[in-house]
C-alpha cells in the first residue's frame, strides 16, 4: 500500500461541526467498530500481525467509499487519535500526516462542504481505544 497523503482542500469546521457531518452521514464504521479498532477485549499487541494487517485492510476498504471521509481525516488530523483506523489511515499514518500538514497550509474550502464534494458527508466510529475513545471524542 502506498502511503497516504494530503488532500489539497480539508474542510475547517470545528470539531463540533466535523462530528456532526460525520454522524450525519452514517459511515460504514458506525456498523462495525471492532474492524476499526480491533477486536474487544485483546490487547492490541495481542492481536495477531496477519489478523490486525488483514483487518485494517478491510477497514481501509470501508473507508474508500465513505461519504464523510475527507470530514473524518480533518477530524482526526486534529484530534491525533491513539489507535483505530481513521479516513482509511492507521493512528501512526495520521501522526504522520498531521505532521506534514504542520509544515505546509492546508487550503480551505470555501464551498459548502456537500455541496463542494460528494466525499464530505459525516464520521467515525467506536472502540477500547478506538471505539469507545472515538465515541467519547465524538460525543
Ligand atoms: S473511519 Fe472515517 S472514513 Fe472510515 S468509514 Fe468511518 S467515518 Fe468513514
Amino acid at each position: 500500500m502506498t502511503a497516504p497523503t494530503l488532500p489539497a482542500t480539508l474542510p475547517t469546521l470545528s470539531l463540533r461541526k466535523l462530528r456532526d457531518l460525520i454522524l450525519d452521514g452514517d459511515p460504514g464504521c458506525l456498523c462495525d467498530p471492532e474492524l476499526f479498532t480491533g477486536p474487544a477485549g485483546i490487547e492490541a499487541e495481542d492481536e495477531p500481525v496477519m489478523d490486525r494487517d488483514a483487518r485494517i485492510d478491510a477497514a481501509r476498504e470501508v473507508c474508500a467509499s465513505c461519504p464523510v471521509r475527507l470530514a473524518c481525516l480533518a477530524y482526526a488530523l486534529r484530534t491525533r487519535p491513539a489507535a483505530g483506523v481513521w479516513a482509511g489511515c492507521t493512528a501512526e499514518e495520521i501522526t504522520a500526516l498531521a505532521a506534514a500538514a504542520n509544515r505546509r497550509p492546508v487550503r480551505t474550502n470555501p464551498a459548502p462542504l456537500r455541496g463542494a464534494n460528494p466525499l464530505i458527508a459525516a464520521v467515525p466510529g467506536q472502540g477500547k481505544t478506538g471505539a469507545s475513545a472515538r465515541s467519547a471524542e465524538v460525543a
